[in-house]
């Protein structure tokens, strides 16, 4: 039912920003947080404020220049949704619902892209004696995705693109870093030649990693097969 009335109204208005601040600072929600010092967006006062199960508020604020946008963004803990002036309170009930959990799925996938990173850094000073993430002649980016299932990794060197298969996020952490580094060496070197593999070789239980998927994808092909 929720669904569906969010679903109409996006006839009506559409969703204009979905801005997220950083999720550094104080973990404490709090309600009325100085709307005086707050920044132009705003500036708007605070109509009424969800305090949902999870602890998490949301405070929704009415704004005349909002005239068929509905925005929300990340203070803090904090999400601040500011609706057009005439907006009823039943559709901003349906709206608040999924603005917070696309702000939510989009917080999880930031750090989580954070935390891939900052592994894919550690992995190229430690073996290959640079921080490609600043020597890459292309800004390197790293991350899961899900429409990847032949190939655990790959890479496009040209736009420092490095793609994780998702069925790996519940490997250990050492067959996961296996094919983070492998894919970190084909930013240098396209193919699979000598030179590569002499670089591979650099991280310790890279035949432990190879041994681990070869198993899993045998043990799959084994399984699947009817
Ligand atoms: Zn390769």
């Amino acid at each position: 039912m929720v669904e569906h009335a969010a679903r109409e109204l996006h006839h009506f208005y559409h969703l204009s920003r979905l801005a997220l601040s950083t999720m550094t600072g104080s973990n404490q929600p709090s309600l009325f947080d100085n709307p005086d010092s707050a920044s132009e967006v705003n500036a708007d006062p605070v109509e009424f404020v969800y305090q949902r199960t999870d602890l998490a508020t949301v405070e929704v604020r009415r704004s005349k220049r909002a005239k068929r946008n509905i925005t929300a963004y990340r203070d803090n803990e904090k999400t601040v949704v500011t609706v057009p002036t005439r907006m009823a309170k039943r559709d901003i009930d349906a709206y608040v619902e999924e603005l917070v959990t696309r702000l939510d799925d989009r917080d999880e996938r930031l750090s989580s892209q954070k935390l891939l990173e900052q592994r894919a850094r550690k992995l190229s000073l430690k073996y290959l004696d640079q921080d490609l993430f600043r020597t890459h002649s292309v800004p390197v980016t790293i991350r899961w995705v899900t429409n990847q299932n032949s190939r655990w990794g790959s890479c496009t060197p040209a736009d420092g693109a490095i793609r994780l298969s998702h069925r790996m996020q519940r490997m250990p952490n050492f067959v996961i870093d296996s094919v983070i580094f492998h894919e970190l060496i084909h930013l240098l070197i396209t193919d699979h030649s000598p030179a590569f593999y002499e670089l591979m070789q650099r991280y310790p239980e890279h035949e432990k990693a190879k041994a681990y998927l070869d198993g899993y994808s045998h043990a799959q092909q084994h399984f699947t097969a009817e």
